[in-house]
């Protein structure tokens, strides 16, 4: 995903080398292309400003300019403000102290819920938890079935409407599945909830509804990657009408820019914890700030 970035980023900072002391013109001209590179991700705008801010303010400041080797020095500026725009340390996911620990799934159709759904609970199976999944995406008529699919891929169990009763309603659904994973003595439910194409009032009053009724103890945005800016106008839209307390980020191994993973975590204020980059279940992982960051910079 982020080829295009990393070949450009590797190749400003390399210009530095072999230059014993940096000018103001030098880096001035360094922080220029970096920020013209990460337009070209399609990192949001506010994101670049802050990012290009700071690491101009350092790399005039004491540390680049005592450096033995202000080119090094500049680098590993530019690696730990990514770091920070990727949320710094690395976010563990929140266990109840009594369990069941709820994790809520919300986001768009096609952003790769139920997929990750799945990921999710064969991570937390391979941790020693007992998951269940929880189908509460009962919009789509292959929802359930999708993800009853992956619950026996990932050898997990699936608590999903009984067949027959019409429809069926998501939020008490939700909410005699906890009573189910109380008593089978399943310690963590993951929710996949139903989404849309689009940003959709119902499909949030939904997901309001749910959370409302189960309290979760994370509500996690799952957003495709894939998508560019249009992932923080999605990110704010579902900050403001159901809130999360994390993002997982899917279809990292697509070739879009890259730009929607670069700023998520900085326009919603909330930490990117998963980051999922296949279709297969164990292309998954907990997200780490400072990994993505080496991937970036080469
Ligand atoms: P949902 O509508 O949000 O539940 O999304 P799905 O889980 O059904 O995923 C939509 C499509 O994206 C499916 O074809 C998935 O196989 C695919 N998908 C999900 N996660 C990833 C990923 O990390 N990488 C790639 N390449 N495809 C993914």
């Amino acid at each position: 995903m982020f080829d295009t970035l990393s070949d450009r980023l590797t190749s400003v900072l390399s210009n530095l080398r072999g230059k014993g002391r940096l000018s103001e013109a030098d880096i001035d001209a360094t922080c220029r292309e970096i920020r013209i590179a990460l337009l070209e991700a399609d990192v949001a705008l506010p994101v670049v400003r802050s990012f290009i801010g700071q690491v101009k303010q350092r790399a005039k400041g004491a540390e680049v300019s005592q450096a033995l080797n202000p080119a090094q020095q500049v680098v590993k500026i530019v690696n730990e403000e990514l770091i920070g725009i990727l949320g710094g340390e690395t976010r563990r996911l929140n266990l109840a102290k009594n369990p069941p620990t709820v994790i809520m799934l919300a986001g768009l159709q096609g952003s790769g819920k139920t997929t990750l759904a799945g990921k999710l609970a064969r991570w937390l199976a391979g941790q020693g938890h007992t998951p269940m999944l929880v189908a509460a995406d009962l919009q789509r008529p292959n929802a359930v079935t999708q993800l009853q699919v992956v619950g026996e891929r990932a050898g997990v169990p699936v608590f999903a409407p009984e067949p027959g009763n019409g429809v069926g309603d998501p939020v008490d659904v939700a909410r005699r599945s906890i009573d189910e994973a109380r008593r089978a003595q399943h310690d963590v439910v993951v929710i996949d909830t139903a989404g849309r194409l689009g940003i959709d009032e119902e499909m949030m009053r939904q997901a309001a509804d749910i959370r409302d009724a189960v309290q979760p103890n994370e509500t996690l945005f799952v957003v495709d990657a894939m998508i560019g800016q249009d992932a923080v106008t999605t990110a704010e839209a579902f900050r403001d009408g159901v809130g999360f307390t994390g993002v997982a980020l899917t279809k990292l191994d697509g070739d879009a820019r890259g730009g929607a993973a670069l700023s998520v975590r900085q326009v919603t204020g909330q930490p990117i914890l998963f980051a999922s980059n296949g279709e297969k279940l164990e292309d998954f992982d907990v997200f780490h700030p400072d990994r993505m960051a080496s991937r970036i910079l080469g």
